[in-house]
């Protein structure tokens, strides 16, 4: 809660905020709050990170034993591995975005906060595994200066059956967050794909082949971060780093959340 300065006179936002605070303060009083994923009974607060409805528990499971990253297809690497900027696993891989931004394995308890945030309710979850994201990628993200934030679109008709969209909804965050412009409507899905999680990559790509179009002429020359909830094969993040670049993005580094581990 922030205590106003004696030679500072508030603005009217400020005191909105404060007012807001008191509110929030008060109803926790009331009905102490309960993490997200455990439901365990959470500090009050004054006690813990303004905003943070995860356990200290529940954030250390999210944020452990994810290890390095190959900066190409966001893969994971060995730790004593220095050239990340390919892998085994891309090497080969024609990839039309230059690199992936990525927090963590999609198993576990960060699976359990993905699934969470897919959710008609997981609006919530969204914008707080988006800040873990920029929190512990921060060094990553800080490395290049991004035009624009752009989320993989859902298709119009999906979007009005839902009241939130994950990749919309971290990209707003992770736009607020880095202070970087929120492009939504530059980037649209041409068709309705089926789900994917059960096709084959092979079929993936298929299915993705020219499912997404730009809208405009907003990003030549724009180094855009193109933002989704998690990367399975590549295949969608490629379709849309494709359209971009056609449409003359000079860079496209994909932020997801979590990225599926290697097929043993
Ligand atoms: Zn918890
Ligand atoms: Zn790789």
């Amino acid at each position: 809660m922030s205590i106003f300065p004696l030679d500072h006179r508030p603005d009217s936002s400020q005191i909105s905020e404060f007012f807001q605070e008191v509110r929030c303060a008060a109803m926790e009083f009331v009905f102490p709050p309960a993490c997200m994923m455990c439901r365990s009974e959470m500090p009050h607060r004054i006690f813990r990170t303004a905003g943070c409805t995860l356990c200290d528990d529940c954030l250390g499971q999210l944020d452990s034993g994810h290890g390095n990253a190959c900066r190409r297809c966001g893969a994971p690497v060995g730790p004593f591995t220095i050239a990340t900027d390919h892998c085994i696993l891309c090497h080969r891989e024609n990839y039309a975005f230059d690199g992936v931004i990525r927090m963590g394995l999609y198993r576990d308890s960060l699976r359990v906060a993905c699934l969470m945030a897919k959710n008609p309710s997981g609006s919530l979850m969204s914008r707080t595994l988006a800040d873990l994201l920029v929190d512990t990628q921060y060094e990553l993200f800080s490395e290049r200066a991004f035009h624009a934030v752009v989320p993989v679109p859902e298709h119009w008709a999906k979007r009005l059956i839902r009241p939130h969209y994950a990749a919309e909804t971290m990209a707003r965050q992770i736009s607020a967050r880095l202070k970087v412009r929120l492009a939504t409507g530059i980037l649209a899905k041409a068709r309705w794909t089926p789900k994917q999680a059960k096709s084959p990559p092979v079929q993936r790509r298929q299915q993705q082949k020219d499912a997404f179009h730009v809208v405009g002429a907003g990003v030549q020359g724009q180094s855009i971060l193109l933002v989704d909830d998690i990367l399975t094969t590549g295949a969608t993040a490629d379709a849309a780093a494709r359209v971009l670049k056609r449409a003359g993005a000079s860079r496209v580094v994909v932020a997801v959340v979590a990225v599926s581990p290697p097929r043993a």
